[in-house]
């Protein structure tokens, strides 16, 4: 088994219950954290999207066409951060 979050190589765990995806607890507790910061993160660019959004609504024209683009890209982002999360807490 190789640790997710820094790559040591450990034997995998033998018996009953989940097989271990951590070389330690630490691994395990970093690795959560950052899929934290990963959907504190999604949430912030989907807020920023709604702003965006919200700006379109506001102006007209050019600004408003810049504005729509903003709101796509934060809600891509969002979107590529979400795929990773659902990565991370994956098997
Ligand atoms: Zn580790």
């Amino acid at each position: 088994m190789i640790c997710p979050e820094c790559g040591t190589e450990f034997p995998k765990s033998t018996g009953r219950g989940m097989p271990r995806r951590f070389c330690r607890d630490e691994c395990r507790t970093l690795w959560q954290n950052g899929t934290s910061m990963l959907v504190n993160e999604a949430t912030r660019l989907r807020r920023n999207s709604k702003d965006c959004l919200f700006n379109a609504r506001l102006y007209s024209g050019d600004t408003s066409d810049r504005w729509q683009a903003a709101a796509v890209k934060y809600a891509e982002e969002a979107a590529r951060l979400d795929a990773l999360v659902t990565e991370r807490r994956g098997r």
